[in-house]
């Protein structure tokens, strides 16, 4: 019997599925290896159990974080799909502040006023915290950038199916960057994240001319405190260098209990 894949989409933009589908020119090779049982982007069916569920999005609200347990209950491999399931993205920067604030930045004072006295909807919205997929069950692999990279998506039902343990990249963005050759954004006063987010994407911002604004997520160990001064040297603030490192894992570097 084939393996059994299914997705599922959470808190997201489905940015990372529609890459998935993406894959046309080598989807019917996948559909060789593999049935894909659930995928409300192109399938209406549903399963009960599978042998891998890709998680995009982050996990926002408790029946969300029941509806993932569940999944988790019904599947041999769970993999985070994508950045917001990784680290919680940009989404994740909304941890920072109260309820009743992003509730007020996001609708006015107004709207927010008629929320707080809506005794259904307020609770709700009062819970509502953004956790990566990793902070609610157990993830086996971890699909990383915004979107996921479709080569990296392929390896690894790749390696599943063949029973063997998939390779990722275990370095900075800079050692594929230098590898391709680019000039360091640095050397013309720009700034970059390269030296602290995990590679595996080829450095394609970089190359295409860009910087990169560290879309995988910190690698572990990245010594933050001294890139913290580098982006000072170049006149950043503070203020603005928090925003950087929280652009796209807020959920990585936000010290938890934060919010009131
Ligand atoms: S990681 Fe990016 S592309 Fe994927 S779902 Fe989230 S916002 Fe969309
Ligand atoms: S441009 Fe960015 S990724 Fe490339 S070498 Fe410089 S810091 Fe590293
Ligand atoms: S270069 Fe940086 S921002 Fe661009 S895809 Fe790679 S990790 Fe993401």
């Amino acid at each position: 019997m084939k393996p059994r894949i299914a997705f599922f989409d959470m808190a997201s933009c489905e940015g990372c599925q529609l890459a998935i589908l993406d894959c046309e020119d080598v989807f019917l090779h996948i559909l060789d290896l593999v049935d894909i049982v659930e995928f409300r982007e192109a399938l209406s069916e549903k399963a009960p159990r599978f042998d891998v569920a890709f998680i995009e999005g982050s996990i926002n609200r408790e029946i969300d974080a029941e509806r993932l347990r569940d999944i988790r209950a019904r599947c041999t491999w769970l993999v985070s799909l994508g950045a917001c399931a990784c680290h919680g993205n940009v989404q994740a920067r909304s941890n920072a502040l109260s309820p009743a604030e992003n509730l007020q930045r996001v609708y006015g004072p107004e709207a927010c006023h008629v929320a707080q006295t809506d005794s259904q909807y307020w609770p709700l919205w009062a819970h509502t915290r953004v956790r990566a997929v990793h902070e609610v069950v157990k993830v086996d692999y971890h699909l990383r950038g915004c979107p996921v990279d479709r080569d990296e998506f392929l390896h690894l039902v790749k390696r599943l199916v063949a029973g063997s343990l998939p390779r990722f990249a275990r370095q900075p963005v800079c050692v594929e960057c230098k590898h391709n050759g680019n000039e360091c954004v640095f050397e013309h006063g720009d700034t970059c994240m390269g030296q602290i987010t995990w590679g595996g994407c080829d450095a394609i911002c970089i190359n295409g001319g860009y910087r990169c604004d560290g879309c995988r997520g910190l690698l572990p160990g990245v010594n933050l405190d001294s890139h913290r001064a580098l982006l000072r040297e170049r006149g950043l603030s503070d203020t603005d260098i928090d925003s950087r490192y929280r652009l796209f894992c807020s959920a990585d570097v936000q010290p938890r209990g934060t919010r009131p």
